[in-house]
């Protein structure tokens, strides 16, 4: 049987692919398209360590395609001689449609195309990717992986938002969450790593990126997330601002004479740590905070006085907590983020070992004294492998004897 799994990942203005053998977790290969639709688009693919990079004009997905496919025939891997066995796509909004992946078919398009009024700016781009994807390579499985599918079941106390119910059900307003992919992947490593099933214990996951998000997994599975209708609720960000009175957006509106458009750009793009300090990258601003930038600091405490309260908050939810995991660029390589973040919650048996904290390493770790009541861990996330791992055990296990591919198990009507 095929082995390899090639994951696309379609934004509004790029197109990050991956050859992921998902076995054995290794990245056969890996590049991007940026800049589609603009003058000249950056072309990066690398395979068996070496990365060509190239600059051309790509109009359109289509075009972005087609150029990344006839890279692979020429530096290599060969596409038909590289044992794929599904193409896995990135999907953003699943909404209560999808409760896991599926086999991508003419209804599965029309349901993430009717889904578009929740995510205007993914999903109409992750279609573009599928489509041409599907045209350009007709004899392979495609399979939708999405963003919200791990958070489908939240308990309803979680993702109902307290408004009138009418108006909520006819627009879909409710908390679908993102980032689902990998709290899924990072609540299960971390019990790996611990040696435990994951339904014997009580974990917080914390996805600190550029968008930044945080799950409660009681006994593996998530009773609250911080992202809700979009992915723009709960925590600071690198530019998004996170949890606000939605009152602002009425002052903003009234008052300053902000359109819809402005608010939503101001509140996505232009806000988070972007918007207190003038940088997104958490790097830079540690390095305003060390030549003494109080704006820096301060930015840096909103940011951590968030993280504590969706802890505490969700170990409330939960009743207690047995692990805490780190992840993404920001929670997997800032250690005095992280100490800050944990500094103050003994009381609920979080501690932090300085060393191991401080220890620069790849792997998945244990950051927490032995002995401490709650296993504080830096767990790296890897999207694509677990796009990959979720693609194939879908093509895998969906199989009939008749060799049939997958009905549509994990679409809800
Ligand atoms: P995305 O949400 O774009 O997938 P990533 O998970 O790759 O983001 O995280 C990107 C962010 O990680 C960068 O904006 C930067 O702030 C942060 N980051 C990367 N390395 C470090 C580091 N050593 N220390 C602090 N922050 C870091």
């Amino acid at each position: 049987m095929s082995q390899r799994i090639l994951v696309l990942n379609s934004g509004s203005s790029s197109l990050k692919y991956q050859l992921v053998d998902p076995l054995s977790g290794e990245r056969v290969a890996a590049g991007f398209v940026e800049r589609i639709g603009e003058e000249m688009s950056l072309v990066q693919h690398s395979y068996k360590g070496t990365t060509t990079e190239r600059r051309e004009p790509l109009a359109t997905h289509r075009t972005a395609l087609r150029t990344v496919l006839a890279i692979f025939d020429e530096l290599g891997p060969r596409l038909a001689d590289a044992d794929i066995a599904a193409v896995g796509h990135r999907v953003v909004m699943g909404g209560k449609y999808f409760a896991g992946a599926v086999l991508i078919d003419d209804r599965v398009i029309a349901t993430i195309e009717q889904l578009s009024a929740l995510a205007p700016l993914h999903n109409p781009a992750n279609l573009a990717g599928i489509s041409v994807a599907m045209e350009m390579l007709p004899d392979i499985a495609h399979v939708a992986v999405f963003d919200t599918a791990f958070f489908h079941d939240l308990p309803d106390a979680a993702a109902v938002y307290a408004i009138d119910r009418q108006v909520a059900a006819r627009y879909s307003v409710r908390r679908y969450g993102a980032h689902g992919t990998s709290h899924r992947y990072v609540s299960r490593k971390a019990a790996e790593v611990l040696g435990r099933a994951v339904t014997e214990f009580k974990q917080v996951v914390l996805h600190l990126g550029n968008g930044a998000s945080v799950s409660a997994v009681l006994h593996g599975a998530p009773v609250d997330t911080s992202m809700g209708l979009t992915p723009l609720e709960g925590l600071v960000m690198g530019t998004r601002s996170g949890d606000i009175d939605p009152a602002v957006v009425v002052h903003l509106s009234r008052n300053a004479g902000m359109s819809i458009d402005e608010i939503e750009d101001l509140l996505n793009r232009r806000s988070g740590m972007k918007g207190l300090t003038g940088h997104n990258d958490m790097r830079e601003v540690h390095r305003l905070i060390d030549i003494g930038d109080v704006d820096a600091r301060l930015a840096l405490d909103i940011y951590v006085h968030r993280l504590k309260k969706y802890i505490g908050a969700y170990a409330a939810v939960m009743g207690g907590i047995d692990a805490l995991s780190f992840t993404a660029g920001v929670g997997a390589n800032d250690a005095v983020l992280r100490a800050e973040t944990v500094s103050g919650l003994g009381f609920l048996g979080i501690e932090i070992d300085a060393v191991r904290n401080a220890a620069s390493s790849d792997a998945p770790r244990l950051v927490s004294p032995d002995g401490a009541r709650v296993a504080v861990m830096v767990i790296p996330t890897d999207e694509e492998l677990a796009i990959a791992l979720e693609t194939m055990s879908l093509v895998a296990d969906g199989k009939g004897d008749d060799g049939a591919l997958p009905v549509h198990r994990n679409l809800i009507r």
